[in-house]
């Protein structure tokens, strides 16, 4: 079923889900079991799986000389949908990203979670690879995440690459796309940021999903700057919950999101790792709160392997 259709389903009532990383190269599908069953109690409407484009590593051969190698550290996106899917019967979003991909590689990916009965993809342009500065796009790729919703909508209207082809049969993809309330890193301001995001949506998204945030501020302020814009589509906030005193500085960094200087006070009181997780969760807990009572229509949560903690926040919640 399409996200968007749930979302329509629940008239007003807050949804629950959540976003898995593939496990790492050589790991099964038991870890996948671990992130996803207990959170089961809590009904997820949908399960997104992010897509890890291939990393540079250098390695040592023979005589001193350095091989560049491309490794794929956490593949199998498509597969583990898919499995999930199935096994659990709960619908399945899978990140796609510009990155990494030719126009031919993204239509053969479509084409197949179209015979997977894979209705849903969350169209990225994804990060720039670890060795470089800036976003390089591949040969043949798409350079934004715009573009790639413009071939997705077409092939939704049945037109593939190849223009000879006039009978192609249309797919029925629902296409979520990001969006940052504190603004994407790369954007000179916000309105050319949210400028983008129109664009997208009209080119054919059905929704957009925030970057994480930790002050609901950011969140409401940007919800009203895309309604100003006549951006009406649903605007789900994504939530991860503080763990480690790590992410005080991993969260801006890699984020692009700032930490409330209430919240990082508390972190830096505490002592160990696990009174940081606490005040995380209690944190999150009002953050999730206040924005079930603002009538969110989901609250999705960035689980990266921590699902006993997003356990204990949806325990309260919902
Ligand atoms: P875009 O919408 O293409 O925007 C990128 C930048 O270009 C922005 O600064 C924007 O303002 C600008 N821009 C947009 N359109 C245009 C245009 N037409 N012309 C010029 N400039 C333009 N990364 C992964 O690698 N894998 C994942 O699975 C993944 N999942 C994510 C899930 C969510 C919910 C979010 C919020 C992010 C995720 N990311 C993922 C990270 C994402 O790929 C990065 O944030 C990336 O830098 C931007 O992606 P985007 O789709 O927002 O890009």
């Amino acid at each position: 079923m399409k996200i968007i259709d749930k979302f329509k389903q629940a008239s007003g009532k807050t949804l629950f889900s959540f976003e898995i990383l593939p496990p790492p190269k050589g790991r099964g599908f038991e870890s996948i079991q671990e992130a996803i069953e207990p959170l089961l109690e809590f009904d997820p409407a949908y399960i997104n799986v992010t897509y890890h484009r291939e990393e540079y590593v250098y390695k040592k051969r023979e005589k001193g000389y350095l091989e560049k190698v491309a490794v794929r550290k956490r593949p199998g996106t498509v597969g583990i949908c898919a499995a999930i899917k199935f096994k659990y019967n709960i619908d399945t979003v899978p990140h796609l990203i510009c990155g990494g991909f030719t126009k031919e590689e993204t239509e053969n990916a479509l084409i197949d979670l179209s015979f997977l009965g894979i209705d849903n993809v969350l169209a990225l342009r994804g990060d720039p690879v670890k060795t470089e500065t800036h976003f390089v796009p591949t040969e043949g790729g798409h350079a934004n995440a715009l573009s790639l919703v413009h071939q997705i909508s077409n092939l939704n209207k049945g037109i593939y690459l190849d223009e000879d082809m006039k009978d192609g049969d249309p797919m029925d993809f629902c296409i979520g796309v990001a969006a940052y309330p504190e603004k994407h890193a790369e954007s000179p301001n916000m309105a050319l940021d949210l400028q983008y995001l129109k664009m997208k949506i009209e080119a054919g998204a059905s929704y957009a999903v925030t970057q994480l945030f930790f002050d609901n501020t950011h969140y409401f302020n940007f919800v009203r700057q895309c309604q100003a814009m006549g951006i009406e589509v649903p605007l789900i906030p994504g939530i991860k919950p503080i763990s480690r005193r790590s992410h005080l500085t991993f969260m801006p960094k890699f984020f692009h999101c700032t930490i409330p200087e209430t919240l990082a006070l508390e972190i830096l009181r505490c002592k160990t790792d696990s009174e940081v997780e606490q005040v995380g969760t209690e944190w999150a807990v009002e953050q999730c709160r206040e924005l079930i009572k603002a009538g969110v229509p989901s609250l999705h949560f960035y689980t990266m392997g921590r699902s006993a903690q997003v356990k204990e926040i949806a325990r309260r919640i919902f």
